[in-house]
């Protein structure tokens, strides 16, 4: 991954028509988690009317609570992947937590004629499975984001990247998403982003900003604008190259965490915030 100096290989690459590199930004906003095909297709027409090729949808939840949704798994994925080609989705990072998750994703997009393309979101939670790493690590059909450990060291959560490219597969993004501390207000996790060029000089990976599950709310800050469009500003202007973002048509609605989604009335608001901060970068 480009931590040792001598190593002058390309960095970045292109999956799907799509380029992840550390110089360009792609915006991934979507459902944390899919619920229903109502709320999916409204999704994808607000990022289609808005020039989006990328989103996010989770069917495989990892949850705090065994009670709580747990994603609809297998069962979304045909008529998901149809949906994000018929409106000209071309990348959804989806989070797997098993490696039959893999298999079930590979098997639907040939099932469904590759309507689309997928990269796999190996979530917080799984930083360091080093087992689940190493068997998405093998496949090089698939680009993978995997997230930040968010209780482990930056270096640990870098090795855990050398996981994946010693296996084999090098199209890796580093997601950063905010960290667990004990300082309470105002953001759920330590939110992180001074991390993007850290790790930007570390390796030759491109970098993920999360600030839906860094900030955990969409509650407006004092002065009126939205937080979570705050901290997307400020790691932009970090230099991150992908920003994962929860939308949601009706968040009251959501079966995952409703609280932190933004309306889809602002999405058009929240890319021109993006654009401006990547001017400033
Ligand atoms: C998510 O992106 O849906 C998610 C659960 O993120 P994290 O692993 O960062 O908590």
């Amino acid at each position: 991954l480009g931590r040792h100096r001598d190593d002058r290989r390309a960095t970045g690459f292109e999956y799907n028509g799509v380029k992840f590199n550390q110089d360009n930004l792609n915006v991934f906003a979507g459902l944390c988690a899919v619920d229903n095909p109502e709320h999916v297709e409204m999704m994808l027409k607000a990022l289609r009317d808005n020039g989006q090729v990328c989103t996010r949808m989770g069917a495989y939840k990892p949850r705090t609570n065994p009670y709580s949704f747990q994603g609809h798994g297998k069962s979304c994925l045909p008529w998901v992947f149809e949906l994000a080609g018929r409106y000209g989705i071309k990348v959804i990072a989806m989070e797997i937590t098993h490696d039959s998750h893999l298999v079930e994703i590979q098997e639907a997009l040939r099932q469904t004629g590759n309507p689309t393309g997928v990269m796999l979101q190996i979530g917080t939670r799984n930083t360091q499975n080093f087992e689940l790493l190493k068997i998405v690590g093998r496949q090089r059909e698939l680009p993978v984001l995997l997230k930040r450990g968010f209780g482990i060291t930056l270096e640990e959560s870098l090795n855990a990247a050398e996981y994946l490219a010693s296996e084999g597969n090098r199209n890796i993004v580093f997601g950063l998403r905010g960290m667990k501390t004990n300082m309470g207000d105002p953001h759920r996790n330590f939110v992180d982003f001074a991390h993007v060029p850290v790790v930007k000089r570390l390796t030759r990976m491109p970098v993920c900003i999360d600030p839906s599950h860094s900030v955990g709310s969409r509650d407006r800050a004092p002065d009126g604008m939205l937080d979570i469009s705050h901290v997307t500003a400020q790691g932009v202007i970090a230099g991150a190259n992908m920003v994962l973002v929860d939308f949601h048509p009706v968040p009251t609605k959501a079966l995952v965490d409703g609280p932190q989604a933004l309306l889809l009335e602002e999405l058009p608001y929240f890319l021109e915030d993006i654009a401006i901060a990547r001017e400033a970068y």
